[in-house]
């Protein structure tokens, strides 16, 4: 292999995303895919062609790793968009428009654990075969749900595939489409274990831990883990149980459901970044303010218990739930880092551990062997102005970025920000927001 692929970053701190203290005024060095060195010691092992950057004043750190992206769903404002207005091909174009931004905002890697239709692996293959640009990406296909349904209420089907869900019917089903889902290439099989019932507030758990485990201990035979949405202590506690891998959001965490994840040894994603700009922002874009204090609420009781879960040795990972219109793909990648640090009370060195080292969890790959800016890991490199150990907030800042290296390569951050029209149809008509009554009129 020629040495004019080698790549020297000197000058810089290193971040390396273990959790240890920034290392000043060092060196990183890799070719292609690879580091090759880290440390003083890098300047004298680079080949003598090598491409020489001065990194002075920047942090050569991971690139970011978001665990919960869908990236398929093309910014809906709602649920129905989501689910009727969403043509396969047109959202398969889409998908790989938007797949860009992430690599443009400092992501790396990212998992899509439910797609809408079947686009998650032919998007992950198209990536990886260069026809579409973007992150290294671990895909699931359609979340499975039971008929009392997810989080889109009646729009759920009872039977069959509408949007991201695929709904069981019964036991034997559920075994048969995790073996399909495996067959066509999904990385994660995803559960959806609570959903928004009618008469109830907040989200029930509408599957048994029998059915829990029909799905994970047959994906587990095949060497696949599963991901479940969790929004109570209950369904938690229940997915620990059943030997689920990888939990999202994990809301109103209790002892109990804290005691099955630390001796099953699951993993967390909290996400917290779609109830906080709901919160904080949703009033500059439309949103019903209905569920504000119920978000609050959600976060604050969920982050104190997150916080014994970190300390007990839960793997807690860093993902942002991109992909609806209140999370836009590029803009909000890096703010779970600072609701960890906020709400959690995480250093800012165990916040971008949680987005990079953590995040080899998601993309099934060893620990160590991505996400960390060391001797024979993968070459996903981030260079930001700034220190991200003492503010993570840099990170969510695409002006400070002065290179996203992606597997060694590159990435060309001089390009405008990919702007778009709106494509026919995609967009949810309303006739009106109130009934227009005469008092209305005459009041
Ligand atoms: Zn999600």
């Amino acid at each position: 292999m020629s040495s004019a692929e080698q790549v020297l970053l000197t000058g810089g701190s290193v971040i390396d995303g273990t959790g240890a203290r920034p290392r000043s005024d060092t060196a990183v060095l890799f070719e292609q895919d690879r580091i090759l060195a880290v440390g003083p010691g890098a300047i004298a092992e680079a080949a003598a062609d090598a491409r020489i950057i001065d990194v002075s004043g920047c942090t050569v750190m991971p690139g970011l790793i978001d665990s919960h992206c869908h990236i398929t769903f093309g910014e809906p404002a709602s649920n129905d968009e989501l689910f009727f207005h969403r043509p396969q091909s047109t959202s398969m174009l889409l998908a790989a428009f938007n797949v860009q931004k992430l690599l443009l905002a400092g992501v790396t890697g990212f998992l899509d654990a439910d797609c809408i239709f079947d686009l998650g692996p032919a998007l992950r293959e198209a990536i990886e075969a260069g026809i579409v640009e973007g992150p290294r990406m671990a895909a699931g296909l359609n979340a499975l749900l039971t008929a009392a349904g997810g989080t889109a209420g009646r729009l759920i089907p009872d039977t069959g595939q509408l949007g991201y869900a695929h709904v069981m019917g019964d036991r034997d089903e559920m075994i048969r489409t995790t073996r399909q889902q495996i067959k066509f290439g999904a990385d994660w099989i995803k559960i959806h274990v609570t959903g928004s019932l009618p008469n109830s507030s907040g989200e029930l758990t509408v599957w048994s831990l029998d059915e829990l485990r029909a799905v994970t201990d047959t994906a587990h035979a095949l060497g696949t883990p599963t991901i479940a949405h969790c929004r109570s202590a209950e369904s938690t506690r229940l997915a620990a149980l059943a030997g689920v891998d990888l939990i999202l959001h994990a809301s109103f965490l209790d002892e109990h459901a804290l005691d099955a994840v630390v001796a099953a040894g699951a993993a967390i994603a909290p996400t917290f970044t779609f109830l906080a700009n709901l919160i904080d922002h949703g009033h500059l874009v439309g949103s019903a303010t209905s569920q504000v204090d119920l978000f609050r609420g959600e976060i604050d009781a969920t982050a104190a218990m997150l916080r014994t879960a970190f300390d007990a040795g839960v793997p807690i990972l860093c993902g942002s739930e991109s992909g609806f219109a209140l999370t836009p793909y590029g803009h909000w990648h890096a703010r779970e880092l600072e609701l960890l640090v906020d709400t959690m009370g995480l250093t800012p060195l165990e916040a971008i551990s949680c987005a990079t080292r953590n995040g080899a969890i998601a993309l099934r790959r060893p620990l160590d062997s991505i996400g960390v800016v060391a001797v024979g890991a993968a070459a996903d490199l981030l260079v930001v102005e700034g220190d991200p150990s003492i503010d993570v907030a840099v990170l969510g800042d695409r002006r400070r970025f002065r290179h996203v290296f992606s597997r060694g390569r590159d990435v060309d951050l001089a390009r405008p920000w990919p702007e778009r029209r709106p494509l026919p149809g995609e967009k949810v008509g309303q006739w009106a927001m109130r009934p227009l009554t005469r008092d209305l009129v005459d009041p």
